[in-house]
C-alpha cells in the first residue's frame, strides 16, 4: 500500500499476539483456555482489530498445534468478540508444515499467518535477561543455536493451496527483503490475491535488523514490488516494538503488538498484558491524529470473508 492510500484511509489495526501468562503453576486446562480467551477479548476491547493466536499445551506450556488445543478458546472468543481471528501456521520451528496448517485448515479463520521464507531463528540473546524459567524446555529452547525455521517454496505452496480453498486470507510474515521477493513470486503465479497483508518483521535474531534504515528498505522494496496492492504492517521484536510501531504509523503503516513479539511495555518495564501493549499502540496512532480501525473496517481493508464464516 502506498503511503497516500494509507493516509486517505487513516485506519490502523493494532493487532495482538497471545501467549499464556506465566503466573500459574500446573494450571487446570480450562484456566489456560480462559486465559487465552480473556487475553484476546481484552486486546480487542483495547483496540485490536485482529487477534493472532497460538495454542499451548496446558501442562508443559509448549506450543501445541493440535486443533483440539485451539477449539475451547476460539469458541469463547467468538461468543464474546467481533474481532478478526488470525491463526498461526508457524506453530514452532520444530513442527512440520502439515502439522502447522491443521488448526487453520479445520477452523477456516478469516486470516492465517504465513512465514515467507526459511531462516535461522535464535532466542539465545534473551538468556542475558531471563534467568529463571517455569519449564525445563524453555531454557533449552532459548539456548538452541541450531534452529532453522523451514518455509520452503513447497511448504508455502502447501499452505496457500490448503487454506485458499477455505477463503482464509493471509498475514504474510516477511523477516527480510528476500521474503518480499518470495511473496512476489507467488503473486506472479496468481497464487495470492491482493490486497496483500504484508507483515514486515524487524529485530528477530535470524531476520533483518530493527534500524530505521531496515524499516525504510523493507517499505521501499514492498512499494516497488506491490505498489498499491498491499497493506503494510510492522512488527518490531522486543524493545523495538514501540519505536518501530511509531515510525511505521507515521509513514501510513499498521501495527502489530503483543507478548509473542515483545515482553516489554517500556524500557525496563515488562508488559502486564497484550491489552496493555495494544493501548500503547493505540496512543501512538491517536497521537498522530489518526483513528484505530474497527474489526469490520479491517475486514474491508483486507477484503476478508467475514467473521461468520469460521467453523468453530
Ligand atoms: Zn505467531
Amino acid at each position: 500500500m502506498s503511503a497516500s492510500t494509507a493516509r486517505k484511509r487513516a485506519k490502523h489495526e493494532p493487532q495482538s499476539h497471545h501467549h499464556l501468562r506465566r503466573d500459574r503453576r500446573d494450571p487446570h486446562p480450562l484456566d489456560v483456555e480462559e486465559e487465552i480467551a480473556d487475553a484476546a477479548v481484552d486486546a480487542a476491547e483495547a483496540g485490536a482489530a485482529i487477534v493472532h493466536l497460538h495454542a499451548r499445551n496446558p501442562k508443559t506450556g509448549q506450543p501445541d498445534q493440535g486443533p483440539e488445543a485451539f477449539a475451547p478458546f476460539l469458541k469463547i472468543i467468538k461468543q464474546r468478540s467481533n474481532c478478526v481471528i488470525n491463526l498461526t501456521t508457524g506453530g514452532a520451528p520444530t513442527m512440520k508444515v502439515d502439522e502447522r496448517v491443521r488448526p487453520a485448515a479445520l477452523y477456516k479463520p478469516e486470516v492465517a499467518s504465513l512465514n515467507m521464507g526459511s531462516m535461522n531463528f535464535g532466542f539465545f540473546g534473551m538468556l542475558n535477561r531471563f534467568k529463571n524459567f517455569e519449564h525445563d524446555w524453555e531454557r533449552k529452547h532459548l539456548e538452541n543455536k541450531d534452529i532453522v525455521f523451514r518455509n520452503t517454496f513447497q511448504d508455502i505452496e502447501y499452505v496457500l493451496k490448503t487454506l485458499s480453498e477455505t477463503g482464509t486470507r493471509f498475514e504474510f510474515e516477511c523477516y527480510d527483503t528476500a521474503h518480499l521477493y518470495n511473496l512476489n513470486y507467488f503473486l506472479e503465479q496468481g497464487m495470492v490475491k491482493p490486497p496483500l497483508f504484508v507483515q514486515t518483521v524487524f529485530g528477530l535474531q535470524g531476520g533483518t535488523g530493527a534500524h530505521p534504515e531496515d524499516v525504510l528498505h523493507m517499505k521501499r522494496t514492498a512499494d516497488r514490488l506491490f505498489g498499491d496492492r498491499f497493506v503494510w504492517s510492522v512488527l518490531g521484536a522486543g524493545r523495538n516494538q514501540l519505536p518501530i510501531a511509531a515510525m511505521a504509523a507515521a509513514m501510513g503503516g499498521n501495527i502489530r503488538v503483543g507478548l509473542e513479539d515483545s515482553l516489554w511495555a517500556a524500557p525496563g518495564r515488562m508488559a502486564a498484558s497484550n491489552a496493555e501493549q495494544v493501548q500503547l499502540a493505540r496512543k501512538i496512532i491517536e497521537g498522530l491524529g489518526l483513528e484505530v480501525a474497527t474489526s469490520d473496517e479491517a475486514r474491508e481493508i483486507l477484503d476478508l470473508k467475514g467473521g461468520d464464516k469460521l467453523e468453530v
